[in-house]
């Protein structure tokens, strides 16, 4: 005899950008485009701590964010 228990999953259905709004569909939970996501927890040291803050940028609004810093991100292949 074999009994049973039913579980709940969760999965990402969409993402939506923080900054624009887009909508990015999630097949399976995973998204369709490229997504930067964020979650951070600050520290003591910082005027946030212990705050957990997240959010999600679409690709462009990524590209946008990085044309921003003095200093470029470093990126490899
Ligand atoms: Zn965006």
């Amino acid at each position: 005899m074999r009994q049973y228990q039913t579980k709940e999953t969760k999965e990402i259905k969409k993402i939506i950008c923080n900054k624009c709004g887009r909508e990015i569909k999630a097949v399976n939970g995973r998204p369709e485009k490229g997504v930067f996501s964020v979650d951070q927890t600050w520290g003591y040291f910082s005027n946030k701590d212990g705050e957990r803050h997240s959010f999600d940028l679409c690709e462009s609004c990524y590209d946008e964010l990085l044309k921003t810093f003095l200093i470029p991100a470093e990126i490899k292949e």
